[in-house]
């Protein structure tokens, strides 16, 4: 149930009654530059001008996302000491593991269990990948599932470019507000609103914070060879930078270059190089077929160093219940996924919508 309400003098702004957001489907009236702008810190601010082209880029999202890649290039100015580029890659893996197995595993899937404090703690990992924050990664996500590769997939590249399902619909109009339906679940803790509505303040203390590290560094351990700028580029802009297409991949390559092991009804694809770079992603065939599993990856040889990071986890108690692949999936194997009406055969799916 929604009603139409108002955020103190900003204006008219329909809001949801259960958490407070605003209504994704919202009809709001023209946003004024100063609610623009005062977006880039409380998303909840931004109304979308339904006289605009939705899927047009939005600039406000496009600018600061292109600086981000662009200062990737001052490098060039501070280059490189073997410290920065180990901190650049250690904080790639925590991150795609936050991403993969909390964005993903558990915000969308409900894979497993864990507690309220484990699930804030993972939620300001994932955040620090600067994706925005969970409960927009994850009801955008749940939608990618219920119409994959359909018209209404968001970032489907059977029905779109290659661009559109790697990053035009991020940066679009049409997706820039959290799904409060799709993610009722999850959206009832306030902690989980507040990551959601001030999305670029964990991004912004992680900035802060790796620039701090390289100051203490290049004081404290001046024999280590670095400095704040050097750090910030290695360990926030670049390894940042890699993170998204990393994970973007998924979206793009993951439904257009692999193995098809699973008659599902989308065109999902297992790719083991994918599954190296994104920690076990790749087999995104598997996952489409039984998206509700902890593991992607079904066979012992399909490596998902996410899963055996949650693994690690429940041994150590901070999660629990790790939701298995069935045993009868193993057999559901298609002899000849390749074969002509092996993909999008609608009268042989098994798109497992209810599993998520
Ligand atoms: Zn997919
Ligand atoms: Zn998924």
């Amino acid at each position: 149930m929604k009603r139409a309400t108002t955020v103190g003098e900003l204006g008219e702004q329909p809001l949801d009654d259960a958490t407070g957001a605003p209504a994704a489907s919202a009809a709001v009236p023209a946003p004024s530059l100063a609610r623009n702008l005062l977006g880039w810190f409380d998303s909840w601010a931004v109304q979308i001008d339904p006289t605009v082209d939705q899927r047009a880029p939005d600039w406000s999202r496009v600018v600061p996302f292109a600086i981000l890649h662009l200062s990737c290039l001052l490098v060039i100015w501070v280059g490189w000491s073997p410290v920065a580029v180990a901190v650049a890659v250690g904080f790639y893996l925590v991150r795609m593991f936050a991403i993969t197995g909390f964005y993903h595993r558990y915000f969308s899937h409900r894979a497993f269990k864990t507690s309220r404090p484990v699930q804030f703690v993972f939620a300001c990992i994932g955040g620090m990948a600067v994706q925005r924050g969970p409960l927009w990664w994850a009801s955008h996500h749940r939608d990618h599932h219920r119409y994959s590769d359909e018209e209404r997939d968001v970032h489907s590249p059977v029905q779109n470019s290659f661009y559109w399902s790697h990053v035009g619909w991020i940066v679009c109009r049409e997706n820039y507000h959290t799904k409060i339906d799709n993610i009722r679940d999850f959206a009832r803790f306030p902690e989980l609103r507040f990551l959601d509505r001030f999305d670029v303040l964990v991004p912004l203390l992680t900035l802060a914070g790796m620039l701090g590290l390289g100051w203490a560094l290049e004081v404290f351990a001046p024999s280590l060879g670095t400095n704040a700028m050097q750090m910030g580029v290695w360990g926030f802009s670049i390894s940042t930078v890699v993170l998204y297409h990393g994970t973007f991949s998924i979206n793009s390559l993951a439904h257009r270059i692999g193995k098809r092991v699973f008659p599902t009804a989308d065109d999902s694809r297992n790719n083991f190089l994918l599954s190296l770079i994104t920690l076990g992603e790749g087999w995104h065939n598997n996952h489409h077929h039984y998206q509700s599993s902890a593991r992607q990856g079904f066979r012992w040889w399909e490596i998902d160093i996410t899963y055996y990071g949650l693994c690690l986890l429940e041994r150590i108690g901070l999660v629990s219940d790790l939701r298995p692949v069935p045993a009868r999936v193993a057999t559901e194997r298609i002899s000849d996924p390749d074969a002509p009406g092996a993909r999008f055969d609608k009268s042989a799916v098994t798109r497992g919508r209810a599993a998520r």
